[in-house]
């Protein structure tokens, strides 16, 4: 089995919809966003680097986001693919994983920008479990998260200036890598405005998970 990659701009659900269905494909989540914030948590030399490049919501050098990624692939649980969310970002990343990974499929998970402010600005996740919530559409539930630890945590790139930053950065770096993959016949586009569970569904058909 080789792995998928979940492609879309920042907002469009990535993440949300990797955790609802990784249990369904079996492959772990691999987010070099989440890679990234811990390693700068941590003020790792990685971390270091790419603070700056986070904050200004610009990209991360390419050299550093390959190396990361290709020191993942190597851990046990990669052996029969991974699920990437939000990696890969420009064509040399892209590339690069085409020399190191076989891909099954390329999930684009379709948002218009003007949705994505919105949904950014309100969201926050779990600290302890990682789930992704939001003010307006995906509040907490009244019993709370169901891992039973809520922490609340808002990422420092969530403003609506950074995300514009953002957006501007994914129409002009890695819009282009969704052509590298229709071009290899892998591309499965998918509108990801609407029931969060009917996106899942539509995600789990183009995979042809039952
Ligand atoms: P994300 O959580 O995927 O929205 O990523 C947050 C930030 O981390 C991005 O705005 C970039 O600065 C950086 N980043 C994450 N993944 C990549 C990547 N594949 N290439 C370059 N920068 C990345």
């Amino acid at each position: 089995m080789g792995s998928i990659i979940l492609f879309g701009p920042p907002g469009a659900g990535k993440g949300t919809q990797a955790q609802r269905i990784l249990d369904r494909t079996g492959q772990p989540q691999v987010s070099t966003g989440d890679m990234l914030r811990a390693a700068v948590a941590a003020g790792t030399p990685v971390g270091m680097e790419a603070k700056s490049y986070m904050e200004s919501g610009a990209l991360v050098p390419d050299e550093v986001i390959v190396r990361i990624i290709e020191e993942r692939l190597t851990e046990p649980d990669a052996a029969n693919g991974v699920m990437f969310d939000g990696f890969p970002r420009t064509i040399p990343q892209a590339e690069a994983l085409d020399a190191i990974a076989t891909i099954d499929a390329v999930i684009a998970i379709e948002v218009p920008d003007d949705e994505i402010v919105g949904r950014i600005t309100g969201r926050y996740t779990c600290k302890p479990c990682g789930r992704v919530f939001h003010d307006v559409h995906l509040p907490l539930p009244p019993s709370g998260c169901p891992c039973g630890t809520f922490v609340e945590v808002r990422r420092a790139d969530d403003s609506e200036a950074t995300v514009r930053a953002r957006l501007s950065t994914y129409h002009e770096q890695t819009s282009p890598v969704a052509e590298h993959y229709d071009r290899a016949g892998l591309l499965h586009r998918i509108d990801g405005v609407g029931d969060v569970d009917q996106i899942s569904n539509a995600i789990l058909a183009a995979l042809g998970v039952e």
